[in-house]
């Protein structure tokens, strides 16, 4: 069972409490109480943690009807879909793929990158030219709702992210297990309708997510930009060593976020951005820029779909 330091708020004493539960996910959006479910069943039937953020993630990925993340994601300006994931463990192992084409679980390529290659990222062709080599299997992944949309988007051509509308997201998954391991992964297909090559921050070690084995983890969803700018699930899981709660690390994160449009006297209108985070005694936070963010929760005792409080309420 796994030690850990942290406190409920900045403290020169922290707080070392043991995690006691039998783990615990942590996802955005309400598609997460699917992905968690499946995480959940992987790790019950003997998975490693690292197993059950990716089985948890795919599940997503591989269903055609959720339109921002894997198959069925839709796609740039040019009509192509191209993917982004990366994955993170408590030791600092790390994988990635952006800007990836034609393979409907960059989730699994990213850990492929992980845990076969000496490198942390593979983009784009190369990308998918690993997977290829790997065995995974080429396919279409413009589905025709998408297609659809992106004709009728064509029409005027103008790109406009609209806050929760789900014309983008993100899944974002964070895992603790019974021996306080920690563990995360996220995947997109990003912002719809992007400039072909656009790449957010969900494939970026320390942007999209983050895992720091003795601390916490985070995860990001929203306008990669910003995310990026900020470099949002390093900051939150350093605002977690340095003893804020889950939940303060993840307010201190978005309201930085605020300060960056203010200062730069943004128009943010349409900009949403969510973290989720998680520590290693088990304590869970979220927060978001607006209203309308929600993540679900998966541990022995519950499974739930809750809305994160917000900065603009
Ligand atoms: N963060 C993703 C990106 O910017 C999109 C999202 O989560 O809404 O690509």
């Amino acid at each position: 069972m796994g030690l850990t330091v942290a406190s409920d708020a900045l403290s020169a004493t922290p707080i070392v409490r043991p995690y006691r539960g039998e783990g615990l996910f942590l996802t955005t959006w309400r598609f997460g109480l699917t992905s968690n479910e499946a995480a959940w069943q992987t790790l019950d039937s003997g998975g490693s943690l690292l197993d059950a953020i990716e089985q948890g993630i795919r599940t997503c990925e591989l269903d055609p009807a959720e339109r921002s993340v894997g198959l069925g994601g839709r796609p740039d300006r040019d009509g192509v879909v191209t993917l982004d994931a990366c994955i993170m463990d408590h030791l600092g192992n790390a994988g990635s793929v952006c800007a990836m084409e034609g393979i409907a679980t960059p989730i699994s390529v990213a850990r492929a990158v992980m845990e076969k290659t000496p490198h942390i990222m593979l983009a784009g062709d190369g990308a998918r030219r690993f997977a290829l080599e790997q065995g995974f299997a080429s396919q279409d992944l413009l589905v025709e709702d998408s297609q659809r949309e992106w004709q009728d988007w064509l029409k005027e051509a103008r790109y406009r992210p609209i806050a929760n509308i789900e014309n983008h997201d993100t899944i974002g998954m964070l895992g603790l297990d019974a021996d306080g391991r920690l563990a995360g992964g996220c995947s997109t297909s990003g912002m719809a309708f992007k400039m072909h090559g656009r790449v957010g921050d969900s494939p970026i070690i320390g942007a999209g997510l983050y895992v720091d084995g003795d601390v916490g983890a985070c995860t990001a969803t929203g306008h990669g930009e910003e995310v990026m700018r900020t470099v949002g699930a390093f900051r939150v899981v350093q605002g977690m060593s340095l003893g804020l709660s889950p939940q303060a690390a993840c307010e201190a994160a978005v309201e930085a976020i605020a300060a960056f449009f203010r200062r730069r006297a943004k128009d943010w209108s349409d900009t949403q951005i969510g973290f989720i985070a998680l520590n290693k005694n088990g304590d869970i936070g979220a927060y978001a820029l607006r209203s309308g963010f929600d993540y679900a929760v998966r541990d022995q005792s519950r499974t739930e779909l809750l809305r994160a409080e917000s900065l603009l309420g």
